[in-house]
Formats: C-alpha cells, sequence, structure tokens
C-alpha cells in the first residue's frame, strides 16, 4: 500500500504547528524527517533499556533518500538524530564541527549518553535504487547487542514536510485517528472546510483557530505563530547578511546580500513599479539561501518551498499599509487550513509529487493567506489557493546534484511572486470560480502519480540530468 492511499482511509489532525516547525536547512523530506525519525529510534531503544546494551548499530536509507541524500545532508540529518538532536534546537553553527568529530573518533553517542563504534562508510549504507512500496523516503535502523544479537530493527518513513511514520502505522490497516471527537471542526477537503464555515459563519482562520485551541490556548497559538513569523524574519535577516558560495560544490554563489545593497543604495525609494517583484525576490533568495546553507528556516510547509510563505509575508509587511500581527495570524491559520488540505487529499512530499508537492503547496498556501489577511472571503481565498496550485501543476522536481539550490533557489522567488498574483486575480473577482480547490488538488495528485520517478527528487531527470556535475564523493 503506498501513503496516498493509505492517506484515504486515515485521518490525523494536523496543527499549525506541525505545518510550520521551526527547523534546519536543507530539505524537510531529507534533512528534518531523518533527523526525527533517528532520535525516535534511539528514544524508543532507551525506554526498553536498551541503550547501555548496544555494541553497533547500522543506519540504511532507500528511495530517494539514498539516490539524493547526500546533497540533502541526510546523513548528516541521521547521526545527529542519533545523538539527540532535534531540527528545532539544533544549533548549525555546530553541525560541520559534530560531524568532523565523528568521523575522526568513528564513534557515535547515542543522545549524548552511550557510545558505540560508528565508521560511517561502512555503517551507513545509501542503497540505490531500492525502495520500499509504502514510500520512496524509507530508513532501516538496527542496533545489536554485543554478541550480534538485534536489540530493535525499524523502519521509518518520511513522508513531506518533516513528518514521519514508523513502519507499524504504515502497515497497520485499522490506524486511524479519533480525530473526527477531538477536534470540533475536522475536514479533509475544501468543500467540508467550506461547509463548516458556512454553516457557523467562521472565516477559515476562525474556524482553524478553534481547532488549534483542542491542543493550546488561543493565547498560546498567537504568542507560536508569532513566534513563527519572527524566526522567518530572523531568518531573512541572516540571508541578507551572508555572501559567498554555498556549501555542495556546485559553487553557487549566494546573491541576496549585494541585491539588498542594490535596493537600498536610494534608501527606502522604489524608482520603478516592478522593483517591487526584486524585493520580492530578495526576502525567498534570502531564506532558500539560509536553508541551503544548512541554517536554521521554518519548515512552509516544506525546507526546499521555505521562501515562499516568509517572502509573501514580508511583502505584506513592507507594502501593504493595512499590515497587521492580527493579519500575520490569520494569514497562518489560513495557510495551514491549505496545506492540510494538500496533505490530506495528496502528498507534501517532493518524492510523490515532484515540485507541485513543495513549490506548488507552498504558492497555493501563501496565496490563500495572503488573500484572508487583506480581508477576502473564504471564497476569494479558496479562489488565490486554487489558482497558486493551477499554475504549478506538472512542475518536477529536479535538483542539480541533488542539492536543494538549483533550480530551488530562484523557483521561490517564483512562487512567492505567483503567489501575489494568484491573490491580486483572486481578490478582483467575487469568489465565483470554475475550477475548486478540491479538483485542483485531485488533479495535482494525479499528476503526481503519473509522473515518472525520474522526475521526483531522485536528481535523475530534468536539469539534473542536462546539466551533470561530478561533485566528489565526501
Ligand atoms: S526542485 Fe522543488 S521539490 Fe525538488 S528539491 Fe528543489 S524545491 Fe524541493
Amino acid at each position: 500500500m503506498s501513503v496516498l492511499e493509505a492517506t484515504k482511509r486515515r485521518f490525523v489532525p494536523v496543527s499549525v504547528f506541525q505545518l510550520f516547525s521551526i527547523g534546519i536547512g536543507p530539505s524537510s523530506s531529507h534533512t528534518v524527517g531523518p533527523m526525527r525519525a533517528a532520535r525516535s529510534f534511539v528514544q524508543e531503544l532507551e525506554a526498553e533499556g536498551h541503550l547501555p546494551l548496544i555494541a553497533s548499530l547500522t543506519i540504511e536509507l532507500f528511495g530517494s533518500l539514498a539516490m539524493t541524500g547526500k546533497g540533502h545532508a541526510t546523513d548528516i540529518a541521521v547521526l545527529l538524530g542519533m545523538e539527540g538532536e532535534s531540527p528545532e534546537s539544533i544549533d548549525p553553527n555546530c553541525v560541520q564541527e559534530r560531524v568532523a568529530r565523528i568521523e575522526s573518533e568513528k564513534t557515535l553517542r547515542l543522545l549524548g549518553l552511550h557510545e558505540v563504534p560508528f565508521v560511517i562508510e561502512e555503517h551507513l549504507q545509501f542503497h540505490k535504487g531500492k525502495r520500499f512500496t509504502f514510500h520512496s523516503n524509507a530508513m532501516r535502523f538496527k542496533a545489536y547487542d554485543a554478541k550480534g544479537a538485534v536489540l530493535l530493527s525499524d523502519i521509518y518513513y518520511s513522508v513531506g514536510g518533516g513528518f514521519v511514520v514508523p513502519q507499524e502505522q504504515a502497515l497497520e490497516p485499522s490506524f486511524t485517528s479519533t480525530a473526527e471527537d477531538i477536534i470540533p471542526y475536522p475536514f479533509q477537503t475544501c468543500e467540508e472546510l467550506q461547509y463548516h464555515c458556512r454553516e457557523n459563519k467562521m472565516t477559515i482562520a476562525e474556524l482553524m483557530m478553534e481547532n488549534e485551541k483542542t491542543w493550546k490556548s488561543e493565547e498560546q497559538i498567537r504568542e507560536g505563530i508569532l513566534k513563527i513569523w519572527h524566526v522567518m524574519q530572523a531568518c531573512v535577516e541572516r540571508g541578507i547578511q551572508q555572501e559567498g558560495i554555498l556549501p555542495g560544490g556546485l559553487e553557487v554563489k549566494r546573491r541576496a546580500a549585494e541585491m539588498y545593497r542594490t535596493l537600498t543604495q536610494n534608501g527606502d525609494l522604489i524608482k520603478d513599479p516592478s522593483e517591487i517583484f526584486d524585493w520580492v525576490s530578495l526576502f525567498a533568495l534570502a531564506v532558500n539561501e539560509e536553508n541551503a546553507a544548512g541554517g536554521r528556516v521554518v519548515t512552509a510547509p516544506t525546507n526546499g518551498a521555505a521562501g515562499i510563505i516568509p517572502a509573501v509575508l514580508h511583502y505584506y509587511q513592507k507594502f501593504i499599509p493595512s499590515f497587521s500581527e492580527e493579519g500575520v495570524i490569520t494569514f497562518f491559520l489560513t495557510a495551514a487550513a491549505i496545506g492540510i488540505l494538500y496533505k490530506e487529499g495528496a502528498s507534501l512530499s517532493a518524492a510523490e509529487m515532484g515540485c507541485q508537492g513543495e513549490v506548488g503547496v507552498a504558492t497555493s498556501m501563501a496565496a490563500g493567506g495572503l488573500a484572508a489577511a487583506l480581508g477576502g472571503s473564504n471564497a476569494q481565498i479558496e479562489n488565490a489557493a486554487e489558482i497558486g496550485m493551477e499554475h504549478n501543476l506538472g512542475l518536477t522536481c529536479d535538483p542539480i546534484a541533488g542539492l536543494v539550490q538549483i533550480p530551488c533557489i530562484e523557483r521561490n522567488t517564483m512562487g512567492a511572486i505567483k503567489a501575489i498574483n494568484a491573490m491580486r486575480l483572486a481578490m478582483h473577482n467575487d469568489g465565483e470560480h470554475r475550477v475548486t480547490l478540491d479538483q485542483v488538488i485531485a488533479a495535482m495528485r494525479q499528476t503526481g502519480e503519473d509522473m515518472q520517478s525520474k522526475y521526483k527528487e531522485t536528481a535523475e531527470g530534468g536539469l539534473a540530468l542536462f546539466v551533470p556535475v561530478n561533485l566528489p564523493e565526501c
């Protein structure tokens, strides 16, 4: 059974704080998810009292994780996850030093508590060309005792956006959630979402706030959302200060700092209205260059597409006079509802959907979020989100050398501008639209299923094929 089939029959409530989580670059499915999975594996060993008994450990990566794992830092993520690090709390500045220590000492410090011998070339294996049925992004971890007996063996799937599914959940036919009992307004389709809104005379953001109160108080939700916004702002700030070459060997130059200097040389004066595009691109470049450098970013809803929502929010702050923190909260809650629709109806994983599942979804979320922040009706929000995806259908994932750099960084600038345009088209309309959001999500899903695997985060097709690069194996 594939993850798409599994999605059809199960419903897991998703919070705004799962769709927007503070993490580390460069990839949500290949860095954030694997780090969480590895940490979860050793935590399970600790909970069962096995941690002191572990004498050796193996890590195996399959499918897309094996194909593009090196470029996406999957190897580093699983090692640090085994050492107990999480994407939310790890200091990005210490990563290289930690990996150098693991390499030179040939040991892993599991959860920082128990040391085992670990030779990366021997114990961390990339199974290129092998994949599991449930999802392309699979990891298998095995821990052994001193006699070579297996203490624990587990498979995890990183299903996109940093979400992780353990094997027992992937296989369990009765894996269902009691979501309908616990959240007041459960929805899997836009039709259901709009129905609840109509029946209860609520905006999409108000409905999401009520659902979020299942887990947190309204005050905590507001604080949490503004914290995410502040992390996005800090990311842009860092991104426009950093210069030099991005890591990985492609020799891609960081451009945000120079662009910022050019745009600000006349102060805040806008000489030409199209400079607004440059600002939006600048915000996206800043975030995605930070992401490519392994910096602190917000997964929104993936890392590859992490620049679109911050860029659109910065546009809202800088160029829309009615900007307010209340508008930011409305934006996030609405964008999260749209993200949930894609997670429920299709997938956020480029290994399943191509770049439609990353840049396409982020564009759709940003378009709907901005329409909501500007006072759009629920129908206009749906229309904006629909337009945001409609013109991303078929977008493939073809990162050169498996690095989240080309086309990813510029593609976020395109997504951000497209999101603003989608919002504007929808706001010029009365909300009536021929294609529903549910229909475009179904079309995206079908397109993703029909897409050849070489266009789904394997770095075997598209630009990755026609711009071959020989990077040193390191
Ligand atoms: S091409 Fe798109 S989906 Fe693929 S790694 Fe880049 S941003 Fe992610």
